[in-house]
């Protein structure tokens, strides 16, 4: 497989969509990011790799950043995780608050925002000092020990997280958080914070594709068995309520952010993020999305 020759292609069709969707106005420190930036890195699990734009610059993960507070959760508490979050498809926005009431303070699953709440709540308490675990767990996956907490972003969501503060308090209501709501925010929020590049992203979500290899991290040891499953929920829940949408186009596991990255894997072949700031109206990234459909449909190449 050409790699090169086909994310070049991928790269040059869509630019005509560059200027399609917004970027993410609800965060006032991420609306003030250049939203015409467009950047891609692919690497397969064999070491040949292929950036392209905007690959270098760091933006926000947001919300990719909860598969790895769920490797994290999941490493810690095994099978019991799911006693506190379930592993369905919500089918709502990834701030919804209504099926938590509904469904009794048990988010539907950990890539939505009250799900992650509640994989904040237990790394709070189970880690002496989480933001630091935290940060060095993300700094190992990636091979980049200079990858940090971009506070300002954190500041900007707790001054306008009004609806996660909802979520957190709904969800202590129904006794699915142990710890005190500002702290489990806090951490909740500084996880979004992390500044990342496609190059480092795609190195973190390279453990992932190479499931059958050891996921073994400090003190973060997955089974591979534990790895396919986090995989599953990616495929399933990783894309707010266009999980389906994206799983149609795309046939990838992966999770997208606010900042408008999408991280994805192809199992036993390559990790690929793409970044591009511009959403639509579901809260993904417009240029991420044609881009991977277009290169799973080039290398004929899917979980299906
Ligand atoms: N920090 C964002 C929030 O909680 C994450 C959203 C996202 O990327 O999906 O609203």
């Amino acid at each position: 497989m050409n790699y090169k020759n086909i994310l070049t292609e991928v790269f040059e069709e869509t630019q005509e969509f560059k200027h399609l969707g917004e970027s993410v106005s609800y965060i006032p420190e991420l609306a003030k990011v250049n939203p015409n930036q467009y950047g891609v890195y692919l690497q397969t699990i064999k070491g040949e790799s292929v950036g392209l734009g905007d690959y270098t610059t760091p933006f926000s993960i947001q919300s990719i950043s909860k598969v790895f507070t769920l490797a994290m959760g999941f490493s810690i508490l095994g099978e019991k995780l799911w006693d506190r979050i379930g592993v369905e498809p919500s089918g709502n926005r990834f701030n919804s608050i209504i099926q938590l009431e509904i469904e009794k303070g048990i988010p539907r699953n950990p890539l939505i925002n009250a799900g992650a709440i509640v994989v904040s709540d237990i790394l709070i308490s189970h880690l002496r000092n989480p933001l630091k675990e935290y940060l060095e767990f993300v700094r190992r996956l990636s091979k980049c020990p200079n990858i940090d907490y971009n506070k300002s972003i954190a500041k900007s969501e707790k001054d306008y997280g009004y609806l996660n503060a909802a979520i957190t308090n709904m969800l202590k209501h129904y006794g699915n958080i142990n710890n005190d709501i500002d702290d489990v925010l806090s951490f909740y929020f500084h996880q979004c914070a992390i500044m990342m590049n496609c190059q480092q992203l795609t190195q973190a979500f390279l453990p992932f594709a190479n499931h059958t290899e050891d996921f073994s991290f400090n003190t973060i040891n997955l089974t591979s068995s534990q790895v396919k499953r986090i995989n599953a929920i990616m495929l399933t829940c990783g894309f707010y309520d266009e999980s389906g949408e994206f799983s149609y186009r795309v046939g990838l596991p992966g999770k997208s952010g606010v900042g408008g990255g999408i991280s994805a894997i192809c199992p036993q072949e390559y990790a690929v993020t793409v970044w591009s700031p511009r959403l639509n109206k579901k809260g993904n990234s417009v240029l991420g999305m044609k881009a991977l459909e277009l290169l799973t449909t080039k290398t004929k190449l899917s979980i299906f």
